[in-house]
């Protein structure tokens, strides 16, 4: 048994009973055949803070036969049986939150207090789906015939495959595990290579609060052998869901592979969010959706606001508010330290990217109005950046950014405010801030996005259904509509009644 003995002393990362090094497959806990490990990284200052196994195929495959060989059980549970697990795993979340928020703070770089939130946030997902685990009910429905009676009764769909990202290597588990063991589906969870530690630290508290062997399991790959272990997660005959969060390039390549196989698929892929300022909106209201909405782990979220609408009647006042709030109220750094809000972005390829489109929309014509390269920090700390005369062309409106960049266009009329707003192929989720309550309803419901925040910028909770339309992805997380990704509905026909 290997523990991860220096996150145990570092800063407080203590009480978890078995902080591990290791990747769990059919309630064991172990490490690559291959014996190969990779380090996992802080990203406020770079040091190793672990090492993990870094598996491939033979052990991807390995982790979906237990998978497979445990749904064999697991599917014949009773809802109420996996309801009080889940809770159990609920409670636990709940009694190492403190322990388990510094560990992600240490992998993902997120300030103390923001990881906290994402862990009460994850957390409730559990609580959630163990509620909804009873109400996965099934239809009894009018018969054509009076000698027959027509009834759909729901079942779980089987194997699922749970390929997560970095920037909630919390939530975006239990998301997507919570709906998948409610619904009756063992599962493979592979996190992102940046943050494989909470997932393990996660599923070391489900195998304690009694979740049977192979319910659950967790494969940890490098960038090298991702692929590979991707490959075998939507490709394999044994696999019949998979739900992926992340990329839109990654989304299509598993999408590709599950249309192969038949596979259901769920994807959360990339926003662009749009963040719509009208001439009738609050700004006092607005500018404080505006700071969460855009600066929560330094821009990194995929509903965080992108491409900012601004009307040009409240224009210079609420660019004026944001640059000030932003130079005044962002306290960059370790996240673990007191007092920061604004840690590093998560690693090199990321802070490349975000200066990289900062760069080509200056030399495209947007004007910087503030910040706009990396932090004096050093390392993956970068400047909370304000670009102006942005225009859909404009690299860091055309793409997103995932970083702490605020583009920004001025706009005339509400037509334009929508034209700009759904020009582009993903539609995640938009912000719309007005005081006008036709205004809300009428742009809420012609703005081509998946979720909708009116006068809020905080919108996720394990109540809501999260999910994109267009290029933004397939399906719905959370809420009641999360198990329908994990359910199948079973058509019975009772025929022969006299
Ligand atoms: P990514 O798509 O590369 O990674 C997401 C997950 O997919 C990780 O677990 C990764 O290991 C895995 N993955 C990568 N290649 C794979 C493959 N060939 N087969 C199977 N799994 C594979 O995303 P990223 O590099 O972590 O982030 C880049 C971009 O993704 C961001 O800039 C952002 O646009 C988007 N993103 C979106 C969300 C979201 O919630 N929708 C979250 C994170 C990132």
């Amino acid at each position: 048994k290997r523990l991860v003995r220096d996150l145990l002393k570092y800063q407080g990362v203590r009480n978890m009973s078995k902080m591990r090094e290791e990747a769990y497959i059919d309630g064991q806990w172990v490490s690559a055949k291959s014996g190969k490990t990779f380090p996992v990284l802080n990203p406020a200052n770079g040091k190793v803070i672990a090492n993990v196994p870094d598996m491939n195929e033979t052990d991807a495959e390995l982790a979906v036969d237990a998978a497979h060989k445990a749904f064999q059980t697991w599917r014949n549970t009773t809802a109420k049986e996996r309801s009080v697990l889940l809770r159990k795993w609920f409670n636990l979340m709940e009694e190492n939150q403190e322990s388990l928020s510094r560990l992600l703070t240490a992998e993902a770089g997120k300030p103390l207090a923001e990881s906290r939130g994402e862990l009460m946030y994850g957390s409730s997902f559990l609580e959630w789906f163990a509620e909804e685990a009873k109400r996965i009910n099934g239809e009894v429905v009018c018969s054509p015939a009076r000698s027959r009676e027509m009834i759909f009764i729901r079942q779980p769909a089987g194997v699922a495959s749970l390929i997560t990202p970095w920037n909630f290597p919390n939530a975006m588990i239990t998301r997507k595990a919570g709906a998948a063991l409610a619904a009756g589906c063992t599962c493979i969870i592979k996190p992102a290579e940046d943050t494989p530690l909470s997932a393990i630290a996660m599923v070391d508290l489900a195998e304690q609060a009694g979740i049977p062997p192979g319910v659950v399991n967790v494969v940890t790959s490098s960038r090298g052998n991702t692929p590979a272990i991707g490959r075998v997660l939507s490709t394999h005959n044994k696999i019949s869901v998979l739900s992926f969060t992340g990329s839109t390039p990654v989304g299509r390549l598993l999408y590709e592979n599950c249309a192969r196989g038949i596979k259901r698929v769920g994807l959360e892929l990339g926003g662009n969010a749009p963040f719509i300022v009208f001439n009738a909106a609050d700004l006092k209201t607005t500018l404080e959706a505006f700071m969460v909405a855009k600066f929560r782990n330094a821009g990194q979220t995929c509903i965080s606001g992108s491409r900012f609408l601004i009307q040009s009647g409240v224009y210079d006042e609420f660019v004026g508010m944001i640059k000030d709030a932003m130079e005044t109220r962002l306290v960059v750094g370790d996240g673990m330290d007191n007092g920061v809000n604004f840690g590093p972005l998560i690693n090199q390829s990321q802070l490349n990217k975000v200066d990289g489109l900062v760069k080509a929309s200056i030399a495209a014509g947007a004007e910087c109005l503030l910040g706009g390269k990396p932090h004096e920090l050093g390392g993956l700390f970068y400047e909370p950046t304000i670009l102006t005369n942005c225009a859909e062309t404009t690299p860091c409106f055309e793409e997103e950014i995932f970083g702490p960049v605020v583009g920004i266009r001025k706009f005339e009329t509400e037509e334009e405010a929508l034209q700009i707003a759904n020009s582009c192929d993903v539609g995640l989720a938009g912000y719309i801030f007005t005081q006008d309550v036709s205004q809300a309803w009428r742009v809420a419901r012609q703005l081509e996005t998946g979720m909708i925040g009116i006068n809020e910028g905080l919108i996720s909770a394990a109540e809501a259904a999260f999910g994109g339309v267009k290029q933004s992805g397939i399906g719905r997380e959370g809420s009641r509509h999360g198990i329908e990704e994990y359910s199948e509905i079973k058509y019975l026909c009772f025929g022969g009644i006299n």
